[in-house]
């Protein structure tokens, strides 16, 4: 992502915060920044030492609220974990994902045909469907090289 498209989502971030009367305080903003910057759907943790470098005082507590408190206000979606640390992501468009069964990275896909995968009407009659997301899961290029070194 360029710098541009980056202002253009903080920007998109403080109409929100201010829709849902969300303070937008310096701490926010730059939590925010680190999360719109990491491209692997980083947990609370891996945010919480980035915005230390920043807010020395910031307490892991905060970052994790804030988090929680982005993804109920729609800014970020909570992705998929296997009773792992939750993960969240900035990109809330429609996007898949494909999950290294090893190493947990999670790694954006973008196509056209899953985008457009229909939801079976008995489902859609039984359910209250919110989202949908393909997820691919099997080894990323990094551990697959090594399964077969
Ligand atoms: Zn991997
Ligand atoms: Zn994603």
């Amino acid at each position: 992502m360029k710098m541009k498209d980056n202002d253009i989502l903080i920007a998109s971030f403080r109409n929100k915060c201010r829709a849902d009367h969300l303070k937008i305080t310096p701490q926010r903003i730059a939590i925010y920044r680190e999360l719109i910057k990491s491209k692997d759907h980083p947990s609370a943790s891996v945010i919480y030492l980035k915005a230390k470098k920043l807010f020395p005082d910031i307490s892991f507590d905060t970052v994790n609220r804030t988090l929680l408190t982005f993804h109920e206000i729609g800014i970020v979606t909570l992705v998929e974990g296997y009773g792992e640390p939750k993960r969240f992501d900035p990109d809330t468009k429609p996007h898949h994902h494909f999950r290294c069964i090893k190493c947990n990275d999670i790694i954006d896909v973008h196509h056209k045909s899953f985008d457009n995968l229909k939801i079976p009407e008995e489902i859609r009659r039984q359910y209250k469907v919110l989202n949908k997301r393909v997820v691919i899961e099997g080894f990323c290029e990094k551990c697959g090289k090594k399964l077969l070194a």
